[in-house]
């Protein structure tokens, strides 16, 4: 019988590809690309063929043979198996721990009849929406420059979409989006959004938009069949525009023709687990690849990417002002704490403000990103506070629970009656969460309607979209949220944001702290003000309550002046040699013992030295201890990207000859150090 010889990726993290025996009756080769049941340790699973040979290395008696290759799935193209190659080279990890994971789970898992009954059914699947196309909105002259530019450019063309919070970026990208599908019989788009709770306002608008244009989408929050289904249907060419998060940056699409990134500033296109890579920077390189167009749009961009729109690298393209008629930028204001000192968290100017919109019948949202009631309890008579016990960090109370809770290894334990160490009865909560926030506002304005959201109020599916669509209705007068309310929402009836405890974050040892606050500070203020202003509203605004009204963040978020700040942080990033100046990759150890891991770290920071590589010491981090593991850390950085990478490949190697007991992971690019 002959037979060949299939080099395989396995999900694992041995860094290597593995060789099978395959009998190849009448000379038909199983394909790179396709995927084949294989027998590994006492397990059988399923692998990438990445190589067909006719020899092996491995000794014929050490050799096992597949047991089945995937025939009725068409390969992954080798488009596909270079993105994967590129995203474990570069994030340093091992071929099929990236490529395998990024496959639906049932494609691995499935036995061959089950599979052939999915494809069936994707066959007849409904997700073409029937009708006639809803109309296009006239842009104005700046969004049609900006559609234009992208749906007419060819080759690898990355552009800045920067539009200012309400600009229409949106209908920019559809209408662009419209282009390419016109022009490009088969043609598929990819458009990435930071959020699913974004996504389905962005999904009814392409289905209106798009009749007969089938479109999938990929996010965390689909069943295990649904994602098959749509994984299929673009690996398939049939779903011409893919809209997902960021792991459907991995999709297969054979004929990708333009990837859009909506709001690319931000954190979430980041991976925090695992194989930690940002869906952003890998969407670039997707395109540049394949020659393609690609879009990053924001209010606010990434300091990464305004430096490449600066250097020339990046094409940019300005929406300066709000697309509907007569909705303007919120003023906004900064409300001395100092001055007017808070009751129940609300200066007496920000509850005038709320006061005014209630009478009005306008909606106000008040912005804070901190849930739970207060983010610690204490006992005041003998200093007491509600530490968690397996991290470094508090208790946070969450009352409507009647619950302390740990937010870092979801430590769960009923509110103590009386203090633990003397006994006294009356503890108090310290501080202010969302919960706390929503109950001050209940006594404030009991007629009102209050409808608090963030993790904790929408953890039952569909319970987010649900309230989200309650706002939309106008069946809300105060809105309170963390981070969730901040983005995208497009809320016509919001003439008034408050943002609550935004100072913390100006005294952050991150150092992309003040970018991030910004970030967010525009992001939530962009909520307000996105409808025409009616005759005798209010005029939108946002009022910031801070006891640093002088900082010169504040100042450029009272300007919307992202400009002259990106800059200023550019230059300061210059001139302290950080990102995007630099490059970094940090390795991390985790031990129950702190000594342990820095131990691990110095044998590291010992075992390799490169003139172009700084290697600083082990510290532990900021937060040490998380679920009884002690942490720490040790950050590499170079001026030069090869030598980085070349040094990272190196290091590795010895890292894992070391044969450490000690669990370390390495993160190129890091967000958080
Ligand atoms: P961004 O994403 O830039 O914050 P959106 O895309 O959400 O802004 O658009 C803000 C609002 O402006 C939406 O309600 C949208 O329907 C509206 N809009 C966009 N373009 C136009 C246009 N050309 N004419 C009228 N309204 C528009
Ligand atoms: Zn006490
Ligand atoms: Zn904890």
């Amino acid at each position: 019988m002959p037979q060949c010889i299939l080099n395989i990726a396995l999900d694992t993290p041995l860094n290597a590809c593995f060789d099978y025996r395959w009998p190849c009756a009448d000379g038909a080769r199983p394909q790179v690309g396709q995927l084949a049941l294989v027998p590994f340790g006492r397990r059988e699973v399923v692998g990438l063929i990445v190589g067909v040979a006719d020899t092996s290395t491995v000794p014929a008696d050490k050799l096992k043979d597949a047991l089945a290759v995937r025939g009725q799935l068409a390969p992954l193209s080798p488009q596909w198996l270079a993105l994967a190659g590129f995203a474990a080279d570069y994030y340093q990890r091992p071929l099929g721990e990236v490529a395998l994971p990024g496959l639906p789970k049932n494609l691995r898992v499935l036995t061959t009849v089950a599979l052939d009954r999915a494809i069936k059914k994707l066959a007849k699947d409904a997700s073409v929406h029937d009708g006639t196309p809803l109309d296009m909105p006239r842009l104005n002259e700046a969004q049609q420059r900006a559609a234009d530019a992208i749906g007419g450019a060819r080759g690898f063309a990355p552009t800045l979409l920067y539009g200012v919070t309400g600009s229409g970026k949106t209908e920019v990208y559809l209408q662009a989006c419209a282009q390419v599908l016109a022009r490009e019989a088969d043609g598929q788009i990819l458009i990435l959004v930071p959020e699913i709770n974004l996504t389905p306002q962005l999904e009814g608008n392409i289905r209106a938009r798009f009749p007969g244009v089938m479109l999938a989408t990929l996010h965390s929050s689909l069943s295990e069949g649904e994602r098959m289904l749509h994984w299929l249907a673009a690996h398939e060419g049939k779903a011409r525009i893919v809209l997902g998060t960021r792991l459907a940056i991995l999709a297969s699409l054979p004929h990708l023709q333009l990837i859009v990134i909506d709001e690319e500033h931000d954190p979430s296109y980041k991976q925090q687990e695992g194989l930690r890579y940002s869906a952003r920077d890998l969407a670039v390189w997707r395109a540049w690849q394949l020659g393609i167009p690609i879009v990053l749009g924001s209010a606010t961009p990434s300091l990464e990417s305004w430096h490449h729109a600066q250097s020339g690298r990046y094409r940019k393209l300005e929406l300066r002002e709000r697309a509907v008629k007569n909705a303007v930028l919120p003023r906004v204001k900064l409300l001395d704490m100092e001055r007017d000192r808070p009751k129940d968290g609300l200066t007496s100017h920000l509850v005038a403000a709320l006061k005014l919109r209630m009478e009005r019948g306008e909606q106000s949202l008040l912005f804070l990103n901190r849930r739970g009631y207060s983010p610690v309890i204490c006992c005041e008579s003998c200093g007491w506070i509600s530490n968690c016990t397996r991290c470094t960090s508090f208790m946070v109370l969450h009352k409507p629970e009647h619950r302390l809770r740990c937010h870092h290894c979801s430590l769960e334990l009923r509110i103590p009656r009386h203090c633990p160490t003397c006994g006294n009865v009356d503890l108090q909560p310290l501080g202010r969460g969302t919960q706390r926030v929503e109950e001050g506002l209940q006594q404030l304005f009991p007629e009102a309607r209050i409808l608090r959201i963030d993790a904790d109020s929408t953890r039952r599916k569909g319970s987010a979209q649900a309230a989200f669509d309650s706002v939309h209705r106008g069946e809300v007068d105060i809105l309170i949220g963390t981070q969730m309310v901040a983005k995208g929402h497009d809320f016509k009836k919001l003439t008034l944001v408050g943002i609550l405890n935004p100072d913390t974050a100006l005294f952050s040892q991150d150092y992309r702290a003040s970018e991030r606050l910004f970030a967010q500070l525009m992001q939530v203020a962009g909520r307000a003000g996105r409808a025409a202003q009616s005759e005798g509203g209010s005029v939108s605004e946002v009022l910031i309550q801070t006891r640093y009204a002088r900082h010169p963040l504040y100042d450029a978020v009272v300007n919307h002046d992202y400009d002259h700040f990106a800059g200023a942080l550019l230059e300061e990033r210059a001139q302290a040699a950080l990102p995007p100046y630099l490059f970094q990759a940090l390795l991390r150890a985790e031990a129950p013992e702190l000594a342990t891991a820095i131990a691990f770290l110095q044998a590291a920071q010992a075992c390799l030295a490169h003139p172009a590589i700084t290697i600083n010491d082990p510290i532990p981090m900021s937060m040490t201890r998380v679920h009884n593991v002690d942490r720490a850390q040790l950050l590499v950085e170079s001026a030069s990207r090869p030598a980085l990478q070349a040094f990272l490949k190196e290091w590795l190697a010895a890292l894992r000859d070391m044969k450490s007991r000690v669990k370390w992971s390495l993160e190129v690019d890091p967000l958080d150090i």
